[in-house]
């Protein structure tokens, strides 16, 4: 079966055909290691590892390589404000070095905990200096370069197609007014590919380059690495919407202007998860974390499972009460296995072989984990199959959703639970019903719900 993925480039929905035989090259963009990745970073890698998973599935090879920006990306996007990682280390006193440090190590154990499996590659800017020095030397020998006091830039006057992947409209960006402007610098849409360190301070991460003293712009980073592991046209490049316009944009120029070759055949970019009205930010209590969930109490595969309810390409919008009643959904999912582990094996052959095909279809549409999760809440109620056979398919399906349904343990209902379904057992036999009713609700406050049956009460997880 062919699979289908939205390619932002085309702006339309194409059959997927890796440039080698069988092996996909994929790069994504990675975290800029100064801060915790907020939960809006964490949806973007999530949307990733689906599409990691449906191509393994799929029986493709993956080289994935994704990058650690640890240098080099300033607070604006327009070459101006705050080098991120100086200002990281300001807020904590610490270097620079010890910030990247940190951050990286936070950012693995996140992925980790949302069962995201990892790259091949994870590569630090600040460990591929010289490969992003040669791009920059080739971009200048080509006449594609101009030197002002800031640093060197790219002249995206002079291509003919800038911006193509965004269809940015340059005459109405020239017209724009608020955007923020570099001194001397030739157009709007012009971008830093070295910015030099200032004369009279020194910066703790620069380096020597033939033009000057400095550091690399944030662009380059990727251009380089990208090329450097997966050759300098590889199949399918990710990251979150807010990188079309500029940071991807910029990627493309520098990529296709230097080796005179298409950049990348398939680019795919998340939509965003926002709070509610408001923009997920790195500062101030729209800062959502992992470690901010858990704290709530909150399974970070609960987090997971709330990201599969909404395709990659619609926004999501974030609330606590909507992450509670996807813990809610998770819990049900996670009984309902319990009990599936329980019965007796029972199959019909076509009817299995009819969830696969259905399951296989929907992933390869452009990874439509909705329409898959819908078939899994299906296939539970399947009356045809039961037992060990539906959980093989439950499992098989779980390659895609990555919420670890095989570790899945029953869970031990507190003493204080069961203490409240006793009295209320108890309450039930003497008829008084408006106190069973209390009981009840007690119980679901704390997060338990009762199924009364013949004999005894069941008590299960989540509400
Ligand atoms: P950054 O660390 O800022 O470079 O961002 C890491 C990844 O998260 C990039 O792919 C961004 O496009 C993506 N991203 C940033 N904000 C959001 C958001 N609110 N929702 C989803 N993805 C986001
Ligand atoms: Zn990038």
């Amino acid at each position: 079966m062919v699979l289908q993925i939205y390619n932002t480039l085309t702006r339309k929905k194409e059959i997927f055909t890796p440039l080698k035989n069988n092996l996909v090259g994929l790069y994504t963009c990675g975290p800029t290691v100064y801060h915790y990745a907020h939960i809006g970073n964490l949806r973007t890698y999530i949307f990733e590892d689906i599409l990691k998973r449906v191509l393994l599935y799929n029986k493709f090879k993956v080289k994935h390589v994704m990058n650690i920006t640890n240098v080099g990306h300033l607070t604006s996007d327009s070459d101006t404000g705050e080098d991120k990682m100086e200002k990281g280390a300001k807020r904590e006193g610490k270097s620079v070095w010890q910030i990247a440090d940190f951050y990286t190590k936070a950012f693995m154990e996140d992925i980790k905990k949302l069962n995201i499996i990892k790259a091949n590659i994870f590569c630090k800017a600040t460990d591929y200096i010289k490969e992003q020095i040669e791009l920059i030397t080739k971009l200048e020998k080509k006449g594609f370069t101009y030197i002002i006091e800031d640093g060197v830039y790219f002249d995206t006057s002079k291509l003919k197609d800038y911006g193509k992947l965004a269809k940015l409209d340059i005459e109405g960006l020239k017209a724009g007014t608020r955007v923020e402007f570099v001194k001397g610098k030739k157009n709007i849409t012009d971008f830093a590919l070295w910015k030099f360190s200032p004369k009279d301070k020194k910066r703790q991460m620069e380096w020597d380059s033939p033009c000057g003293k400095g550091f690399p712009g944030w662009h380059i980073e990727c251009s380089a690495m990208s090329m450097k592991f997966l050759g300098e046209t590889f199949d399918i490049h990710c990251g979150g919407i807010d990188h079309i316009p500029v940071h991807h944009t910029n990627e493309i120029a520098q990529s296709e202007t230097a080796t005179g070759k298409k950049f990348v055949n398939y680019w795919m970019h998340g939509e965003f998860l926002n709070l509610e009205k408001e923009k997920m930010a790195k500062s101030g209590e729209n800062f959502i974390t992992l470690s901010t969930l858990e704290k709530r109490d909150f399974d970070p595969l609960a987090y997971r499972f709330f990201c599969l309810s909404a395709h990659y390409r619609s926004s999501l919008n974030f609330s606590f009460e909507a992450l509670e009643s996807a813990k809610n959904g998770f819990e049900k999912l996670k009984n309902k296995i319990w009990e599936i582990k329980k019965e007796k094996d029972k199959v019909k052959k076509e009817i299995k072989e009819k969830y696969r095909e259905e399951f296989l279809k929907l992933i390869n549409n452009n990874l439509d984990m909705p329409g898959a999760l819908a078939l899994l809440w299906d296939l539970i109620k399947e009356k045809e199959i039961s037992g060990k056979s539906k959980l093989d398919l439950i499992l098989d399906f779980d390659k895609i959703f990555g919420l670890n349904l095989k570790d899945i343990k029953e869970e031990k209902i507190p003493k204080e639970i069961l203490n409240l379904v006793k009295q209320r057992e108890k309450a039930r036999q003497e008829r008084n019903f408006a106190e069973s009713d209390k009981l009840r609700k007690l119980i679901q406050e704390k997060g338990y719900t009762i199924e009364d049956t013949k004999g005894k009460p069941i008590v299960k997880k989540g509400v």
